[in-house]
């Protein structure tokens, strides 16, 4: 809410300065205690194959409730983290959790990718690589079956050292995605150049392609550079039909959105997983989930 008294803008409503700097302060001192005690969980949001709607993998999305402050954003406290240097605690945190899931489909006969976050440090940490190929041999996951999601911007911040940490991951067989891509550097010549196996359209692009030419011309732009690069293309941020509908008319391969789900908690996740199951065995016309 904004008001201007005197000449000056008075924000009602709105934080001061210390609160922020305080909030912040408690959330990096508490974030290791906040994991030990169950605050902080892994939601997961499908993607599915367009057109054939298979549900090809799940991205882990960080959730934290704190006890005072409520359910914390993840873009407000994964920086905050990353600031104070406890990223590493973070991923190896939604690492562990997201292969233990990979692992119970597997046990049932599942085979689901899971997507994970890579924040900028864990690409500046020479062990990096070696932590997660001991995870993936804890959890006895292939690696094809994990995907690290980075941000251009992550990887641009120190593309030597980031460069050959990329290669070990995918040395490994593991996928690598740039995520919210259109809206970092953009450097072309870099995109050819790292070992990455798809690029995901950032959503303010996919928002607004219904209605703005010009995000409509960037998403288009993304899925032709993509194919040509060999790369497969996810569109997240799909929220109706209408998206979708153009999205696959592009050839875009792969959407994540509202329209198909919310991420969810691993519970809910397991049973939008059996309805969609149920009811695509229910319909012979519809393509029989691979799940
Ligand atoms: P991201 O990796 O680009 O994740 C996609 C974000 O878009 C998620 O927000 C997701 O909930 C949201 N989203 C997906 N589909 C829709 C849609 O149709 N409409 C709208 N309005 N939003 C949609 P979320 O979960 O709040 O995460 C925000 C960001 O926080 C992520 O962006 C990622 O950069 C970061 N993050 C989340 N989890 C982790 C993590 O475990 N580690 C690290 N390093 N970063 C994380
Ligand atoms: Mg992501
Ligand atoms: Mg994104
Ligand atoms: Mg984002």
């Amino acid at each position: 809410v904004r008001a201007t008294r005197g000449g000056e803008e008075v924000r009602g409503y709105a934080p001061s300065m210390g609160q922020i700097f305080l909030r912040r302060f408690q959330m990096v001192t508490q974030f290791r205690q906040a994991l030990e005690e169950g605050q902080v969980s892994v939601h997961y949001q499908p993607k599915v194959s367009l057109p054939g709607k298979q549900v090809v993998g799940v991205e882990a999305l960080v959730r934290w409730v704190h006890p005072e402050f409520g359910r914390i954003n993840p873009d407000e406290f994964v920086p905050a983290v990353e600031a104070a240097g406890l990223v590493g605690a973070l991923t190896s945190f939604v690492l562990d959790e997201a292969l233990a899931r990979v692992r119970r489909w597997l046990d049932e006969g599942i085979e689901i990718s899971v997507a994970v976050n890579l924040s900028v440090r864990s690409l500046a940490d020479e062990g990096f690589a070696a932590q997660v190929a001991d995870a993936l041999a804890r959890y006895d996951v292939p690696a094809r079956l994990l995907t690290f999601e980075l941000t251009e911007s992550a990887v641009m911040a120190d593309p030597q050292r980031a460069l050959p940490i990329l290669g070990e991951l995918h040395e490994l067989g593991i996928e690598l995605a740039v995520d919210d891509f259109g809206t970092g550097y953009s450097s072309l010549a870099y995109l050819r150049r790292l070992p990455v196996d798809q690029v995901k359209i950032d959503k303010s692009f996919v928002f607004g392609m219904g209605t703005d030419l010009g995000d409509l011309a960037v998403v288009r732009s993304i899925v032709e550079l993509g194919h040509s690069l060999g790369l497969s293309v996810v569109a997240e941020g799909v929220e109706d039909d209408a998206s979708r509908d153009q999205l696959e008319a592009m050839g875009c391969d792969v959407a994540q959105g509202y329209l198909i789900s919310r991420p969810l908690a691993e519970d809910r996740l397991e049973a939008w997983l059996q309805a969609r199951t149920a009811r695509s065995l229910g319909h012979r016309d519809e393509t029989v989930l691979t799940l």
